[in-house]
């Protein structure tokens, strides 16, 4: 089937694709998999529940036949999944796809930057929410400092890597660190992208009081520094952005819970295990791995994604309120992968 008849069967664009690689994590950040919950016994997904590379592959191809330009490898950790390099290579042959990102908590990029570069990769963005070596330590549950971090971000730099910087942000946690870490990414001229805190997941005890929007952290910045807006790259880009006047370097917002942005939200996601979800708060799953397995074909399969697509009518964050957060099944960051 040609692809504009393909992409003509979805009722709005599909742009964008983020595939969790894994659920594991070499960290329990607080606001996304806390140590409490993600002790030693927790039932992680077994190796044979995660889709190969090769069905990754195939289902990438197809959701690039429906119009999807991006794809983002996530997880868990996505650096702990075995010869990342691998899938990175595959889908960087993908003809139509025009941007691969990997979000990462950067401490395994001096051992893969290279490797990943090499295979194709552009850009990677690293999570780091602090540079209190003692702070990080106690968000990332795992009293690591920042240190392999910032060599990572390094090892991704030297290695040709595009570098961004996730920060989220949690009140009366690390909103101290709003200016130093606009400092030292300014300095390194990596963009910074302020996250707010969300309520995904049901582990995470998300309050909205804990939430510094994006007004808040703007107003902070402007006491100190001349900022000036900068257009959208492209429709439903998700970060708002401003540049440093007088330098090249942005600074952005995920207002995911200030200012919502649904009903221009054209990402759709795939866990590690093969399920479809069509929003980061919607908890139902739609099952591609079995599907796939069962021996369907291409077609078969861009049928069962329209359908799916089609019938979504997710505006979840449109509709956030301290209250909605408690009676609705959802999924976990570290599963679904952000
Ligand atoms: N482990 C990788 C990392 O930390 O970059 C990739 C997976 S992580 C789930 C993806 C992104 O989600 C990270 O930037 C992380 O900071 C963000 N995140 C996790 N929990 C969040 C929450 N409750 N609210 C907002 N962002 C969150
Ligand atoms: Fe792991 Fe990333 Fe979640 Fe932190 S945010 S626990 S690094 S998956
Ligand atoms: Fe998209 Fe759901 Fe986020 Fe709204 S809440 S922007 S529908 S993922």
């Amino acid at each position: 089937m040609n692809k504009t008849i393909i992409k003509d069967q979805l009722n709005r664009p599909l742009r964008d694709l983020r595939i969790s690689v894994i659920d594991r994590c070499n960290f329990r950040c607080q606001y996304c998999m806390p140590a409490e919950i993600f002790g030693p016994d927790f039932a992680f997904l077994p190796k044979s529940e995660l889709m190969t590379y090769e069905e990754i592959e195939r289902l990438a191809k197809i959701f690039v036949s429906l119009g999807v330009e991006k794809i983002r490898l996530t997880g868990g950790e996505p650096l702990l999944r075995k010869d990342i390099s691998v899938l990175v290579e595959k889908l960087s042959q993908i003809d139509g796809l025009s941007d691969i990102g990997l979000t990462t908590n950067g401490v395994l990029l001096p051992q893969h930057a290279k490797s990943l570069r090499e295979a194709g990769l552009k850009r990677v963005n690293v999570s780091l929410d602090s540079l209190n070596d003692q702070l990080f330590g106690e968000i990332n549950g795992r009293n690591i400092g920042t240190k392999p971090v910032l060599d990572g971000i390094d090892a991704a730099i030297k290695a040709g890597l595009g570098v961004k910087i996730n920060m989220v942000v949690k009140k009366g946690l690390n909103d101290s660190e709003i200016l130093p870490m606009a400092e030292y990414c300014k300095n390194e001229g990596l963009q910074l992208r302020y996250i707010e805190y969300m309520d995904v997941g049901a582990t995470n005890g998300w309050r909205m009081d804990d939430v510094v929007t994006k007004k808040e952290i703007y107003h902070i910045l402007k006491n100190k520094y001349e900022l000036e807006p900068v257009d959208p790259d492209y429709f439903g880009e998700v970060a708002k952005r401003y540049r440093y006047k007088g330098t090249d370097t942005d600074v952005g917002f995920i207002t995911s819970v200030s200012e919502s942005f649904c009903s221009s939200c054209t990402r759709s996601r795939l866990s590690a295990n093969g399920q479809l979800f069509t929003c980061l708060f919607n908890g139902n799953g739609h099952d591609i791995r079995d599907f796939m397995r069962s021996g369907v074909t291409d077609e078969e399969i861009i049928k069962r994604i329209t359908d799916i697509w089609n019938h979504r009518n997710d505006r979840y964050s449109d509709e956030r309120t301290a209250e909605t957060n408690k009676n609705r099944k959802k999924i976990e960051m570290s599963y679904i992968g952000g």
